[in-house]
Formats: C-alpha cells, sequence, structure tokens
C-alpha cells in the first residue's frame, strides 16, 4: 500500500519537476532562438548591401550563417539532455522526498495495526476463559443453583475486568494521536492533587495506606483531564503495589523551567531487568501477574507516559525491591 502510494507521490513530484524545468528550456530556448534570428537577419541584410556593392566585402558570410544553425542544434541537444538529467535526478529526489512524507503515516498505521492486535489478544484471553467457563457448567446436567450463583459471580468479576480493561484502551486512544496544541488551559496542581488523592482514598483506606499530599500549589498550562489521569494511574498504583500499613507520599518542586510531581511507596519494588519495560503497553511483571487480587492489564504507565509526552514532559522511575519505587513527573512550568 506505502510502496505504490509512494511511486504515486513520485510520479507527481516528478511531473511537477519536468513541468517547472520544461517551461524553463522553452522559455530559454525562445529566448536564445529570437536573438539568433535578429542577427541571421542583420547577417541576411549584410549580405545583401554587400552584394549590390554597398559595404566592403565581410568574409565568411555563409560559414557564419551555417554556424548558427549549428548552434541552434547544439543549443536544443544540450537542453534535452539538461532536461533528461533533471528527470533522472529529480526521479530520485522525489522517490526520497515521497518516502520521507509517507513515514509518520506509515508508522502511525504501523503503531495502530499493533495497537489493534495487542488488544484483540488481551480481549482474546479473558474471553476465551469466560467462554470455557460458561460452556462446561452448562453441560453438566446437575448443576446447583449455588454452583450456578458462583459461576455467575466468577463471570461478573471477569466482565468488570473486560469492562476496565476497554476504558484503559479508550483511554489509551483517546491519547495516544493528541498533540498539546489548542487544548490548554491554566490549571491548579493542588486542585488536580486533591481530586486524584479522594479518588484513590477508598482503595487507601482498604490497606490501611495514608497517603501524605505536600504538593505546592504551582500554575501549570495543560489539559486538567488528561493529568488527573496521570497521577491516578501513579497513585493507583503506588497504592497496588504497596503492602499494608505503608504511606505513600506525593511531593512537588520547581526549578526556572520545570515542576517536578514525585508518587514515593514504600510498596514491593521493581526489578531492574522489569524498569525499562514498564512503561510498555501491555507489560506487567510477572510478579504481578501471578497475584490474583490484583488486577491490571499493563496499560496504566503507557498511559501515563503519552499524557506526559503530550505536556512536553516525561516520567523518570527509580526503584529498590522491597524498599519502595518513586515516579517523577517532569513537566515544563
Ligand atoms: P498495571 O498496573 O495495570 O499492571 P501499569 O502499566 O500501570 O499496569 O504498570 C505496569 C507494571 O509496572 C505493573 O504490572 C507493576 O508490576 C509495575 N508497577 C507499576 N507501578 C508500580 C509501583 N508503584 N510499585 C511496584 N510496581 C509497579
Amino acid at each position: 500500500m506505502f510502496h505504490s502510494a509512494r511511486i504515486k507521490l513520485t510520479l507527481w513530484y516528478v511531473l511537477i519537476i519536468m513541468f517547472v524545468s520544461m517551461m524553463f528550456s522553452f522559455i530559454i530556448y525562445n529566448g536564445i532562438n529570437n536573438e539568433f534570428g535578429r542577427f541571421e537577419r542583420y547577417q541576411q541584410i549584410r549580405i545583401e548591401r554587400e552584394q549590390q556593392g554597398l559595404f566592403p566585402p565581410p568574409p565568411l558570410r555563409s560559414i557564419e550563417i551555417g554556424m548558427i544553425e549549428e548552434s541552434r542544434q547544439r543549443l536544443s541537444m544540450i537542453l534535452f539532455v539538461v532536461d533528461v538529467g533533471i528527470l533522472i535526478i529529480s526521479a530520485g529526489a522525489a522517490y526520497f522526498l515521497a518516502g520521507k512524507t509517507l513515514r509518520p503515516i506509515k508508522e502511525m498505521v504501523e503503531e495502530q495495526n499493533r495497537f489493534i492486535t495487542d488488544a484483540s489478544h488481551e480481549l482474546r484471553t479473558p474471553l476465551t476463559a469466560l467462554r470455557t467457563e460458561i460452556e462446561v457448567n452448562l453441560r453438566d446436567k446437575k448443576l446447583s443453583l449455588d454452583a450456578a450463583k458462583t459461576l455467575l459471580k466468577s463471570n461478573l468479576d471477569e466482565v468488570v475486568n473486560l469492562q476496565s480493561l476497554s476504558d484503559n484502551l479508550l483511554t489509551l486512544s483517546q491519547f495516544q494521536y493528541k498533540n498539546g496544541n489548542g487544548f490548554w488551559e491554566e490549571i491548579s496542581l493542588s486542585e488536580i492533587m486533591n481530586n486524584v488523592v479522594k479518588k484513590i482514598t477508598p482503595l487507601a483506606r482498604q490497606k490501611n495506606i495514608v497517603i501524605e499530599n505536600k504538593v505546592k500549589n504551582y500554575t501549570l498550562k495543560g489539559d486538567k483531564q488528561g493529568l488527573t489521569e496521570l497521577f491516578v494511574i501513579l497513585l493507583d498504583n503506588a497504592v497496588k503495589y504497596s503492602t499494608k500499613n505503608s504511606v505513600v507520599l506525593l511531593t512537588s518542586n520547581k526549578t526556572d523551567s520545570v515542576i517536578n510531581i514525585e508518587v514515593i511507596d514504600q510498596g514491593e519494588g521493581i526489578k531492574e531487568e522489569d524498569l525499562p519495560h514498564i512503561f510498555d503497553r501491555f507489560y506487567r511483571v510477572d510478579k504481578a501477574r501471578s497475584k490474583e487480587n490484583i488486577t491490571g492489564y499493563g496499560l496504566g504507565l503507557s498511559i501515563a507516559r503519552k499524557i506526559a509526552e503530550i505536556h512536553k514532559g516525561e516520567i523518570k522511575v527509580v526503584s529498590k525491591i522491597g524498599k519502595g519505587t518513586k515516579f517523577t513527573v517532569s513537566l515544563p512550568a
């Protein structure tokens, strides 16, 4: 698909370049030809006058006229060769330019395809489990009411998980191709963080985790909904992957150009070999996968990173197994 688009674009570029080059040649040819014509007419008059004995005879008149014809042919030849040269060079340049023009579109389509493949793959596993469970139980002729209820409860859990997966996929695709222009508003960091803490507090209470919010009230420009989503993801993870009765700390500091917001937990930590991958889509550290009480599809951090990028910021992470993890979000002040 992209190859044929590239060829088509190349042909269009070549056509435009050739049109310009031929117009140019035509104008040059006509201009020089007119000059030759004037010179030719002038020579003709000189010859006629010479024959009438009006001037002393200048030498080699007919040879001069032959030379003019020869020059004319040579000029056409040179222009033809130049045009062919331009055709070859412009074809190469156009092919290169067409490739360059199409590259971002190609990358975007490839990324979209990868996204669809990943998403379908992630959806297939729980759906298959759900289907198998229902089929097996339907075949059981002596299925009791209690067993049926247990089955329905387990099915409901799966459906809730699937719903959160589809919500996450939607959020990710929503932020995937935003570029941060045109939706900036002035926002207060405290307001965002208070909101985020309010959302995660019920979850923290279940594990008796204290959230200490020490973020200062800086003002920055950005997308309120996006930044709230980003810190909900980080705080939710901090609570999810922390042990009971621990503390999650939210702090901030500011330099001339950057506002740093830190989410620090005293949780299980992340292994060094996992750190480079945790921002990848659908990446979950194996340990987390096996923990049945910790739900998630490995989409949170990729959404968070995307939102930070849209704000021309970044997220860094440092972690120590058994000690805890610190995520630092840096946003332009
Ligand atoms: P999810 O939490 O849905 O699995 P994320 O993309 O949010 O997906 O996180 C990816 C992985 O990074 C998680 O599976 C978890 O193993 C690890 N992780 C993220 N945050 C923390 C944290 N604060 N402490 C320990 N591990 C974490």
